[in-house]
């Protein structure tokens, strides 16, 4: 990875772990990783944790005296009003919270998440300066017919209008492969560091160089702690986007710590 952009480890625990695993997540991560816990200067690498919508807040208490960050895995397409069962941006970011996750594949497959909705949920997010981790990846069929870079450059294109916006430094991109979310089937290293030197590329060329250079480029699907060096070794993956294996402290613990390894050698 560049030195000039700030290396990344995300945790989205989607739709898991109750109030008082989150407790104990948060009690095994003060014990795991002190340097996050420490008044001291921010470790070089973030850490960030999407925990539900519903324990933000308690997220976020849990972790007032730390470097470690939250996010939220949703904001809703709307602002505050009569949206029943909606959480505004505004919300968010009151709780605290400093990144949203936008485009997961799951919420466009399962929840319908069109690019338009995507588009008002970013602008939902920039609006409140949360900043976006916008996800995207393309689907097995896809893979296998030689087409993932164009769909990848699809769906960058669909939002076009409003990541050409955004300030630079204030957009986290993730390339997910959607077969390799929660399979065991991670992407090869190679394969994870052309797509995400081709979406650096696709920001240079449409947005600017500025902004590509600026923006941390994440790899998901299936990271776990024998496998996250891999990517974090390639010169354009800034760190990753991680689910099953980020539910465990320990877990995302000794990933932070593989990643730390990598960064000093
Ligand atoms: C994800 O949900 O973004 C993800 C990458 O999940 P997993 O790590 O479980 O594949």
């Amino acid at each position: 990875m560049a030195a000039s952009r700030r290396p990344l480890l995300a945790a989205n625990w989607k739709q898991n772990l109750l109030w008082q695993d989150i407790e104990n997540y948060c009690e095994e991560l003060r014990a795991e990783l002190p340097e996050y816990f420490a008044d001291s200067a921010e470790p070089p690498i973030d850490l960030l944790v999407c925990p539900p919508l519903c324990y933000l807040g308690l997220l976020g208490a849990l972790l007032e005296d730390s470097h470690v960050l939250s996010g939220s895995q949703l904001v809703s397409t709307m602002g505050g009003g009569a949206y029943t069962g909606e959480v505004s941006a505004q919300m968010v970011a009151d709780l605290g919270c400093d990144y949203v996750i936008v485009g997961h594949s799951e919420r466009r497959g399962l929840f319908g998440d069109s690019e338009e909705s995507i588009t008002q949920r970013l602008s939902q997010a920039i609006e409140q300066d949360l900043v976006p981790i916008l996800c995207i990846g393309e689907d097995l069929e896809t893979r296998r017919s030689g087409r993932a870079g164009e769909y990848c450059r699809q769906q960058l294109e669909a939002q076009r209008g409003i990541i050409s916006g955004i300030e630079p430094g204030e957009l986290v991109l993730a390339y997910e492969p959607i077969w390799a979310i929660g399979t065991g089937e991670n992407a090869s290293r190679e394969d994870a560091q052309e797509m995400a030197a081709l979406v650096r590329s696709w920001f240079r060329e449409h947005v600017s160089a500025e902004a590509a250079e600026a923006m941390p480029v994440l790899y998901g699907g299936s990271v776990k702690p024998a496998n996250i060096a891999d990517y974090f070794s390639q010169p354009d993956i800034d760190g990753a986007l991680i689910g099953g294996a980020s539910l465990e402290a320990a877990s995302m613990a000794q990933m932070l710590r593989a990643c730390m390894a990598g960064k000093e050698s």
